[in-house]
C-alpha cells in the first residue's frame, strides 16, 4: 500500500492531462508552476489542439506518449475525465491526481461517476487522489515538485501536511511567504474517493523525509482504522489535526444516556487525546507546533523560564502556560546570582526574567544562555518587544546562537519590516512566534508527544459470546444476564414476572426490594412512574404494583411484566457506558450516573481500545471518579473493582459488533463500597 503513494510524491515522469495555452485556467497555471518551481522529472502535457505549451513539447493523445508516465494530473473538464482516466490506465499509469471537480460533492449522479472511476482505478491496481482536489507537492532537491495552481516556490523542510479542503491547501500556500512554514510534501485529497489520511499516515511514517504529519480534515474516511494504526503501534512520528465542524449535535436517534452524551465531536477529542495525537484549534496552532517539532528539541519536563524586556506580554505569557498545565521555573540560586550581573539593577532577576526595555542582544544571549543551562529549566520562552533603541534582527540572531539542548522558543514583536529581513539574512531560520501566548500550546503539544506510551497493552476484541442478530432492539434480562455472567459484570439478581408472581418472587430475594414496571414502549422507567424504590413488606409491594399498573393504564403504556430486585442503599450511582461511534466504532464511557446523567455532564468517553492508564484517566477526568478515589477522608471505594467492570464493558463492546450503545445506569455503589448494576439496557442494531 506504502509503495502505490510513491509516485505521487516522487515521479521520475508525470503526464499533465488537459495542459492548456490559455493564461489564468487551471492546465495553464499548473504546468507554469510545474516548470517554474524546477519539476527534475520529464513532463508531458497533454493537450488535443496544440503541440506546444509554455514551450515544451504537447502530446495530443495520451497514447502518443510513449515513455512510461509515473504520475498523471487530470484537469480536463468533466465531461472528458473519464475517457482520460480510460486512456490513462491502458497506458498503465498507477497514480492518479484527478483536480477536475464536479463528482460526490455535487450530488448522487457525480458521486456515481466518481465511484465507477475509482472503481477502475482500483481494479487496474491504480491509485487516485481526489477528485476535487488542487494536486501536490515535493520540496526535495531531488523531485522539487509543485503539482498546485498556486505560484508559489514552497522551502524544503520536514512537514507533511494533507488538506481535505483544496482551497484551505490553496490558502496556506498562499501564505507561505509570511508563515514562514516549511513543507517536505504536501497534498490536497479532495474527495478521497480513494486516497485517504490513512494511507498518508502510513506512507509518512516510512519515509524518513518527513518528521511531523499534520493535517487538516473535515471528516475522517475511517476512524476506527486511523485510530488502530495508533493503537498497535504503528505511528509514532508527531501527529497533528485540525478537526473542522465541531459542532455536530450527539448521536443521532440514540436511546441511552450515553449515546445522547457521546457527540461526535466529544468523540474525535476523546480518541485524538487518548493516542496522542495533537488536535489543534486552529490553523497557527497547528502550524506552530509542527515547526516546534520540526526546529526544537522535545522538553524533558514541563518547567519554563520566561525571559522577557516587557511586562505585559511576558504575563499574557505566563498565562497561557499555566492554563495549558506548565509550570514556571524555580531558577537556581547559583543562575540568579549570575543573572544579577546582567540584568539591569530594577529589571527582575526571578522568573520571568525581565531586562527591560534597554536589554541589549548580548544580554538577550547571555541570559538566555544562562537560563538554559539551569537544570531546573526544560524550557525557554523568549520575548523581545521592540523598543526604540535596540534594533530586533540582532536580539533573534543572538537568541539563536544560544547552544541548548532545550527548546528556546522566541516571540518577537517587532515593526513589520523586521520579518522580511529576517526571511532572508538570517543564518538560522529558526521559526518565532508573533503573539506571547503562542509558545504555551507548542510546549505543550511536544511534551504530550514525549510523554505518551506507544507501545502499552490495549484490549483486543475476541470472540463474541452471543450469536446476536442485527435486528434493531433491546436484548433481553435473559440475554442480560448471559452476557453479565461471561464477563463478570456485577448485575444486581432480578427477577422478571407477572402481578400474581410477586409474592413467591419477593421471598427469594426479601426485604427491601425495588419494583420496576417493564414495557417495551418505555425507555425510561422513572420517568413513567415505573420504579418503586425501597419496598419493606408484602403490602407495600401490592401497593406499588397497583399503583404502577395504573400509571401505565393513564397513560396508554402496555405494561408487559414486573422486575423486581434487592434494594441497594446507594452511597453513589455512577454509569458506564458504551456505543459505537459510526467513525471510530467502540467508544466507552464512564461517569456519574442515575436519572439526572443529563444534567451533571460529568462524563468521560474513551475508545474501547483501552490501556490501564486510559481506565485511569477515564476514572481520575470526571468529579464522580475523584470522589469515589476518596475525598476529605472519606474512605475510598474499591477502585481496582470498578476498574474491571468498566474493562469488562470495553470487552463486550470490542467482541461483540451488533451491539450499538449500551447502558448500566445507574451501577449503585454501596455504603459498603461494592458495586451492583441495577439497570441495564443493552441494545443491537
Ligand atoms: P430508569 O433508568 O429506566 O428510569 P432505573 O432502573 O435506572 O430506571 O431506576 C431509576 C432510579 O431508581 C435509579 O437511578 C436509582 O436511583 C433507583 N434504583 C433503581 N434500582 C434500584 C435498586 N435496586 N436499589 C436502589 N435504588 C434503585
Ligand atoms: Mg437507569
Amino acid at each position: 500500500m506504502i509503495e502505490s503513494l510513491k509516485n505521487f510524491f516522487y515521479p521520475s515522469s508525470i503526464c499533465i492531462a488537459g495542459a492548456s495555452t490559455k493564461e489564468k485556467s487551471i492546465g495553464y497555471e499548473l504546468l507554469k508552476t510545474i516548470l517554474h518551481y524546477g519539476y527534475t522529472g520529464k513532463i508531458y502535457p497533454v493537450n488535443p489542439k496544440t503541440d506546444e505549451v509554455l514551450g515544451i513539447k504537447c502530446f495530443k493523445k495520451i497514447n502518443d506518449i510513449s515513455e512510461h508516465i509515473d504520475l498523471a494530473i487530470v484537469v480536463v473538464p468533466k465531461l472528458y475525465v473519464e475517457e482520460t482516466i480510460d486512456r490513462l490506465i491502458s497506458r498503465n499509469v498507477k497514480s492518479i491526481v484527478l483536480i477536475t471537480a464536479g463528482f460526490k460533492e455535487t450530488g448522487l449522479e457525480g458521486e456515481s461517476v466518481e465511484k465507477r472511476i475509482t472503481e477502475k482505478i482500483k481494479n487496474a491496481g491504480g491509485r487516485l487522489v481526489g477528485p476535487n482536489c488542487m494536486g501536490v507537492i515535493n520540496t526535495s532537491d531531488a523531485i522539487k515538485l509543485n503539482a498546485t495552481f498556486v505560484a508559489e516556490k514552497p522551502e524544503h523542510g520536514t512537514i507533511a501536511f494533507l488538506s481535505q479542503s483544496g482551497a484551505l491547501g490553496a490558502a496556506v500556500l498562499n501564505s507561505l511567504r509570511e508563515t514562514d512554514i516549511r513543507f517536505g510534501h504536501f497534498i490536497s485529497v479532495g474527495n478521497k474517493a480513494d486516497v485517504s489520511e490513512n494511507d498518508l499516515l502510513e506512507f509518512w511514517q516510512s519515509d524518513p523525509s518527513i518528521k511531523t504529519i499534520s493535517l487538516y480534515l473535515e471528516s475522517f474516511s475511517d476512524g476506527e482504522s486511523f485510530i488502530k494504526n495508533f493503537a498497535d503501534g504503528k505511528i509514532n512520528k508527531p501527529v497533528l489535526i485540525l478537526k473542522a465542524g465541531c459542532t455536530e449535535a450527539g448521536m443521532k436517534a440514540a436511546v441511552s444516556h450515553t449515546g445522547a452524551l457521546g457527540s461526535s465531536d466529544r468523540v474525535v477529542t476523546a480518541v485524538i487525546n487518548q493516542f496522542g495525537i495533537c488536535r489543534t484549534k486552529n490553523l497557527t496552532e497547528l502550524f506552530n507546533s509542527a515547526k516546534g517539532f520540526e526546529s526544537f528539541p522535545l522538553p524533558v519536563g514541563n518547567k519554563i523560564v520566561v525571559v522577557t524586556n516587557a511586562g505585559g506580554p511576558a504575563i499574557i505569557a505566563v498565562d497561557a502556560l499555566e492554563k495549558e498545565g506548565l509550570q514556571l521555573a524555580e531558577l537556581k540560586e547559583a543562575t540568579k546570582m549570575k543573572l544579577r550581573d546582567i540584568v539591569h539593577p530594577e529589571g527582575s532577576i526571578e522568573n520571568p526574567v525581565d531586562l527591560l526595555p534597554g536589554g541589549t542582544a548580548e544580554q538577550f544571549k547571555s541570559v538566555n544562555q544562562l537560563v538554559a543551562d539551569d537544570d531546573n529549566v526544560d524550557a525557554v520562552v523568549s520575548i523581545f518587544v521592540e523598543p526604540v533603541m535596540v534594533p530586533a534582527f540582532e536580539v533573534v540572531e543572538n537568541i539563536n546562537s544560544v547552544t541548548a539542548d532545550k527548546p528556546i522558543l522566541q516571540v518577537v514583536m517587532p515593526l513589520p519590516e523586521f520579518w522580511n529581513q529576517y526571511r532572508i539574512n538570517s543564518k538560522y531560520k529558526t521559526p518565532l512566534f508573533r503573539q506571547p501566548e503562542e509558545p504555551a500550546k507548542v510546549l505543550v503539544n511536544m511534551l504530550r508527544y514525549k510523554n505518551i506510551n506507544r507501545t502499552v497493552e490495549r484490549l483486543k476484541p475476541s470472540k463474541s459470546v452471543l450469536e446476536l442478530k442485527p435486528e434493531n432492539r433491546f436484548l433481553s434480562p435473559s440475554e442480560i444476564n448471559l452476557l453479565a455472567e461471561h464477563y463478570k459484570l456485577p448485575l444486581i439478581k432480578s427477577f422478571v414476572l407477572n402481578e400474581r408472581e410477586l409474592g413467591k418472587a419477593s421471598f427469594e430475594i426479601g426485604f427491601p426490594l425495588v419494583l420496576k414496571g417493564l414495557s417495551s414502549e418505555v425507555i425510561h422507567k422513572s420517568e413513567a412512574g415505573a420504579v418503586a424504590v425501597n419496598i419493606r413488606n408484602s403490602e407495600e409491594l401490592i401497593e406499588a404494583s397497583i399503583e404502577i399498573s395504573k400509571r401505565f393504564n393513564r397513560q396508554g403504556l402496555a405494561l408487559d411484566g414486573f422486575l423486581i430486585q434487592p434494594f441497594i442503599k446507594a452511597k453513589h450511582e455512577i454509569l458506564i457506558g458504551g456505543f459505537r461511534d459510526p467513525s471510530f466504532g467502540p467508544m466507552i464511557m464512564f461517569g456519574s450516573g442515575g436519572k439526572y446523567v443529563e444534567v451533571y455532564n460529568d462524563t468521560a468517553i474513551k475508545s474501547a481500545f483501552l490501556s490501564e492508564q486510559d481506565i485511569d484517566d477515564m476514572i481520575s477526568s470526571t468529579a464522580i471518579g475523584k470522589i469515589l478515589a476518596g475525598v476529605r477522608g472519606e474512605k475510598e471505594i474499591n477502585i481496582s473493582a470498578l476498574k474491571e467492570i468498566i474493562k469488562s464493558t470495553a470487552q463486550l463492546m470490542l467482541d461483540s459488533e451488533e451491539i450499538s450503545e449500551l447502558d448500566f445506569n445507574p451501577v449503585i455503589v454501596s455504603s459498603e463500597g461494592e458495586f451492583f448494576i441495577v439497570d441495564a439496557r443493552v441494545k443491537v442494531w
